[in-house]
């Protein structure tokens, strides 16, 4: 089965000059060409989608181009019009026009033997293939062994690859490829020439889309493209694949919002203002916005994935890396903004807190509640706070820590340092949202009563609701603690913390 959807195998390139990225490798393995110094085996690792078979099937075309070949025998011209008469605009570029460049092009060029070693059934047909290499070749003058995913051969065609390897026969050459050379045995590498393929830059992958979508007449916006580079993460076939949906999607012109739809992918700016939402201490904003793209259809977990990317590439930002960044100049404008207010602490923390969310809620039924959790973690509990509590907090300790009572208690025995976090742990599996709130607040025992120390007067109104009031209430007395009044408190010692509860003063 060919990789790719129809786009991607029509525009696999055919010669050099259309093989997009990876320049340095390219232009090694074009001046072998040029040279006549051909390895026998070359290994190429790399992530999917960024031309590793494809420069392989470049290679194999061209070492067997007859206007390539120095010893050129015209035996071998066939039916065309014959070698004195090719003319190669670029030198080491495949003609296209000699009986081999034909046969290639048309999916029948017999010495080029391709294994998908991830999807071949029979591994013995492979080790057979693999031991015949000692034939000549039919027609070229190399037979090209192009292995996919070399990892995944059986033990057996492995022991017969690593044999030939050792002793390659002269008309032979092996382009082995995988996306995971770590599974590679180092005897394997040893003999190989080694080129580590890269992601493809943002660039790269647009000036390829606008160039297919000009020459195939589809009719897509510049954010269209934009938004399919976003989502392609460097990878060129998964760009054509999207491109192919979007292509069949309908007759006007697609627009970056149908497509982000249609694609299932969040357009970027909802993952801005998620951001802006967190920063601001906007809780219900925030949450308002995972319900509105929870409500379009949109796949929730893709919206994590993409506010993770965002934030760890906030945090290059941040970090003075901004170069390293393959965003487009706008977005870089507004993140350069948004890390502008915020810490690096700040930033690690959301990621943290995030990951964590995504982790703990993942097998809830509950699709929204891990990225709920997210935005009501990080929105209300500004790292600078967690950082330096402690000192100016001395009464008051989060559930994590070692909880201190103000006063002793006076109506009651029980030692909040025990059940405080007993609560926290036993709500956050039988109400998940009421149980991260408190974990995430603190707790201490003055005049008898429970105090429940909340960072913004917003969150207080949230606990002292009469159903979440009931739940904390139906928890303690599962504890034994039955007699104890419980009261919920707005903090707001340090800078940070007040500046959260004034942004839910005024809503
Ligand atoms: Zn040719």
């Amino acid at each position: 089965m060919p990789k790719g959807g129809a786009l991607y195998r029509k525009w696999r390139p055919q010669k050099f000059a259309d093989f997009v990225g990876q320049l340095h490798i390219k232009q090694t393995v074009i001046n072998a060409v040029v040279n006549d110094r051909i390895a026998h085996a070359y290994l190429f690792a790399g992530p999917r989608g960024t031309g590793k078979t494809s420069l392989a099937r470049l290679l194999a075309k061209a070492v067997n181009c007859e206007a390539n070949n120095p010893s050129f025998a015209p035996l071998h011209s066939g039916a065309t019009e014959g070698g004195d008469n090719i003319k190669k605009s670029v030198p080491g570029e495949p003609c296209g026009k000699c009986a081999n460049c034909i046969a290639f092009d048309r999916g029948n060029f017999v010495d080029l033997i391709e294994i998908d070693a991830a999807s071949h059934t029979s591994v013995d047909d492979v080790r057979d293939l693999i031991e015949k290499v000692n034939l000549v070749p039919s027609l070229g003058r190399y037979k090209v062994y192009i292995i996919d995913e070399v990892h995944m051969l059986s033990k057996n065609a492995f022991n017969a690859l690593l044999k030939t390897l050792e002793e390659p026969p002269a008309h032979v050459i092996f382009v082995l490829a995988t996306t995971e050379v770590h599974k590679l045995l180092p005897t394997v590498i040893s003999r190989c020439q080694y080129f580590d393929f890269h992601y493809l830059s943002r660039v790269e992958v647009t000036e390829q889309l606008k160039k297919v979508t000009q020459q195939e007449g589809i009719e897509i916006t510049q954010a269209g493209i934009e938004l399919i580079t976003e989502n392609a993460e460097g990878s060129l076939r998964d760009a054509l694949s999207m491109l192919d949906q979007a292509a069949g999607f309908g007759e006007s012109k697609i627009d970056r919002g149908e497509l982000a739809k249609l694609l299932g992918v969040v357009d970027s700016s909802v993952i801005q203002h998620l951001t802006q939402a967190v920063i601001d201490g906007q809780v219900v904003v925030g949450i308002d916005l995972i319900s509105d793209v929870y409500f379009k259809g949109y796949d929730l977990n893709q919206l994590a994935k993409q506010w993770m990317n965002h934030l760890r590439e906030l945090l290059m930002v941040k970090l003075g890396n901004i170069s390293l960044i393959d965003r487009s100049a706008d977005d870089k404008k507004v993140m350069t903004e948004q890390v502008s207010t915020v810490s690096v602490n700040q930033l690690v923390n959301w990621l943290q807190r995030l990951v964590e969310s995504v982790n703990t809620y993942k097998l809830s039924h509950l699709p929204q509640l891990a990225l709920e959790m997210a935005v009501l973690k990080c929105a209300t509990t500004p790292a600078e706070v967690t950082a330096k509590s402690a000192p100016s907090r001395p009464a008051s300790i989060t559930a994590k820590s070692t909880i201190v009572t103000a006063n002793p208690p006076k109506s009651s025995t029980k030692n909040i340092a025990e059940f405080w976090p007993q609560l926290c742990d036993r709500l956050e599996v039988t109400n998940p949202a009421t149980g991260a709130l408190l974990k995430s607040s603190s707790a201490v025992i003055d005049n008898g009563k429970l105090v429940v120390e909340l960072p913004s007067d917003f969150l207080k109104q949230v606990m002292s609701k009469s159903t979440n009031h009931q739940v904390v209430l139906a928890g303690l007395a599962e504890l034994g603690v039955s007699d104890m009044a419980v009261e919920y408190r707005v903090v707001r010692e340090s800078g940070a913390v007040a500046a959260v509860g004034n942004v839910f003063d005024i809503m």
